[in-house]
């Protein structure tokens, strides 16, 4: 651990916060609960000059339903306050079930997801839920706003689409568009305090029967969250019996690329992509099936 020195700013606003981080250059960076910000000063391994607090945002934070059936989720929502929301409960499932199992109770009352987002390790667990939901992402500067796809914002290890003047200041879950459901599954070592070693979220629309659309992303087995469109390929227009959701899950192992590392061997990460995407499509079926979405 390092002593570190740097100024702090807490503004009140969302523009008086935009203004800091533009006028101060690329040495300012936002902290939301601190969770991964805090820790990685302390080791030195960023070194800002500025610290600017998003905590006194109130309107980054939260969780409303759209008039369009989607959700809009703040990005200073905590994971406690996502996995226990109605609203996410009822319309995003998989999120409310990664919110909820990410970490400690100390820690899903600081984390937000913002920060999960932003920080970009293979193993954020929000990430797959809001990829799976079709997400878009809005992201703020002093002068301008534009929407980037939740599926293209993390682009390798650590590092996101963000531009060093932008806050991502909301993430919309369009409606579904038919009966849907979704689910994630995970394991880890220890569930306290362990990073995943491997995640399965899985998404699927019903027609009539059959499946309309699916959508798995797997977390944990690459650089990034990886979608599997082997695996969803196979769901496509198909009945979803316990044969083809299987099928789809074994399928997935194609788009997974784990490396070996002391959580687990890349074979044991693969044998738990098959394992936890067939747990994953199966909830997310019944929860299509009981009308959550
Ligand atoms: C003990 C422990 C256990 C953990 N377990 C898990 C786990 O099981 N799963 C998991 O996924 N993570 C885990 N984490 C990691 C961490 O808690 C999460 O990544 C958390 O969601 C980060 O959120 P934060 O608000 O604390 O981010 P911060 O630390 O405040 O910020 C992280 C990064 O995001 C940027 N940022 C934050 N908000 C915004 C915004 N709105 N706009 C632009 N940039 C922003 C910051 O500048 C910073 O670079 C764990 C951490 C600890 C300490």
């Amino acid at each position: 651990m390092q002593t570190v020195h740097h100024d702090f700013a807490e503004p009140s606003s969302l523009v008086e916060a935009l203004a800091l981080l533009a006028d101060h250059g690329p040495g300012a960076i936002t902290v939301a609960g601190g969770t991964d910000l805090l820790r990685n000063i302390r080791l030195g391994k960023i070194q800002p000059s500025l610290v600017i607090s998003l905590a006194r945002l109130d309107v980054l934070a939260g969780v409303r339903p759209a008039a369009d059936g989607g959700l809009n989720v703040g990005p200073l929502t905590t994971m406690a306050a996502l996995a226990r929301s109605a609203h996410v409960l009822e319309r995003a499932p998989a999120l409310a079930d990664a919110a909820g199992h990410m970490g400690s109770p100390q820690v899903r009352n600081r984390a937000t997801i913002g920060g999960n987002l932003c920080n970009a390790r293979p193993c954020a667990d929000t990430a797959p839920p809001v990829i799976v939901h079709g997400a878009t992402l809005e992201l703020t500067r002093k002068d301008g706003m534009r929407e980037v796809a939740a599926a293209d914002f993390i682009t390798n290890p650590g590092q996101t689409l963000i531009q060093a003047d932008e806050i991502l200041t909301a993430i919309r879950l369009p409606a579904p568009g038919g009966p849907a459901g979704s689910a994630f599954e995970t394991l880890t070592n220890r569930k306290a305090v362990e990073i995943t070693i491997t995640s399965s979220t899985a998404w699927l629309r019903l027609d009539g029967g059959r499946v309309d659309q699916a959508r798995i992303c797997l977390g944990s087995v690459g650089p990034i969250p990886l979608v599997a469109p082997t695996g969803e390929a196979l769901l496509q227009g198909a009945e979803p019996t316990a044969e083809n959701l299987a099928a789809a899950a074994t399928a997935s192992v194609n788009d997974a690329s784990p490396m070996d590392d002391f959580r687990g061997s890349a074979d044991y990460r693969n044998h738990l992509v098959e394992v936890l995407t067939r747990r994953a499509l199966t909830k997310a079926l019944e929860r299509a099936q009981g009308g959550a979405s």
